[in-house]
């Protein structure tokens, strides 16, 4: 079934949708994204993801397309268009279109495109059974603190998992993990402690890692922020990633040792729940 996308300001079938190919998005990864989960036909976690666009922008030294009431009813009226009752909106902000150089003129027009993608969240097959991972070199650029559209290295990561029959990499720098290709890792110590990188320029400060701190400390749990080995993680109690995508997922496989009974684990299967509860009460 055809879906209706939004490009510039105008609401076109999916097949009709057009973007120059000067568009310095597509030529030179000159570009920001969010991804927005959507539960019961609401936007979750929205003021997070937008204030995460803006910083985006600001480093990046780029215009807002439109204010933050346009953009949320350009996402509203994709969630309606499309029926999305469970799913995502992707949202993309590029620096707009000029012939092709590496320096651009000041005033470039940004381009704006968003669209929708329906997709069970909440009874996921993957987070009942829990994911494996392998780690992977990360060999991305330094700012990725930055959301930018240059996911190259994600993907080839990412495929290099699925090659070695696994689900995902996490991405490691320095003998530490930085992140998973497209999540925040987090382990739960033998005594109990959630742990997950700190805030720098060398992870994606995830709007989901965000809501689960907030969520975490209030169910009275214990979390350090800090870098851990891969090692460590194989002799966590448990691990999990977060996404706006995912939620909480947990990780029962790094590297092919087996976390625990290899199964999904208490914390993370509780996080998990409390983040879904909390998403649902407070989606817009
Ligand atoms: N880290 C990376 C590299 C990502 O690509 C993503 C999501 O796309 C995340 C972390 C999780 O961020 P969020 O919770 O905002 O979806």
């Amino acid at each position: 079934m055809s879906r209706t996308v939004h490009v510039n300001g105008a609401y076109v079938p999916e097949e009709e949708a057009k973007i120059s190919v000067f568009d310095r998005g597509f030529l030179m990864a000159d570009g920001v994204y969010e991804v927005t989960s959507v539960l019961e036909g609401r936007l979750c976690d929205f003021a997070g993801h937008i204030a995460r666009l803006h910083r985006s922008l600001r480093e990046l030294d780029m215009p807002a397309p439109v204010s933050d009431d346009a953009l949320l009813v350009i996402h509203r009226e994709l969630v309606a268009r499309n029926g999305v009752e469970e799913g995502l909106v992707y949202l993309q902000v590029t620096r707009g279109a000029h012939d092709r150089d590496f320096a651009w003129p000041e005033g470039l027009t940004p381009s704006l495109v968003l669209f929708t993608q329906a997709k069970p969240l909440i009874r996921s097959a993957a987070a009942a059974r829990g994911i494996r991972v392998v780690s992977v070199e990360d060999l991305r650029w330094r700012r990725r603190d930055i959301k930018t559209v240059q996911l190259l290295y994600p993907s080839l990561a990412k495929m290099d998992a699925k090659k070695r029959g696994v689900d995902d990499a996490w991405l490691v720098e320095d003998g530490l993990v930085t992140e998973g290709t497209s999540n925040n890792a987090w382990i739960v110590t033998k005594g109990g402690s959630i742990v997950t990188r700190q805030l720098s320029n060398d992870i994606l400060h995830g709007i989901t890692r965000a809501a689960v701190l907030k969520l975490a400390a209030e169910a009275q749990l214990r979390v350090e922020e800090r870098p851990f080995t891969i090692a460590e993680a194989q002799d966590a109690a448990e691990a999990f990633s977060t996404a706006a995508s995912s939620f909480v997922m947990p990780v029962v496989e790094i590297d092919g040792k087996r976390l625990g009974d290899g199964k999904p684990g208490p914390v993370a299967r509780r996080l998990r729940d409390i983040y879904v509860e909390n998403a649902m009460a407070t989606a817009i």
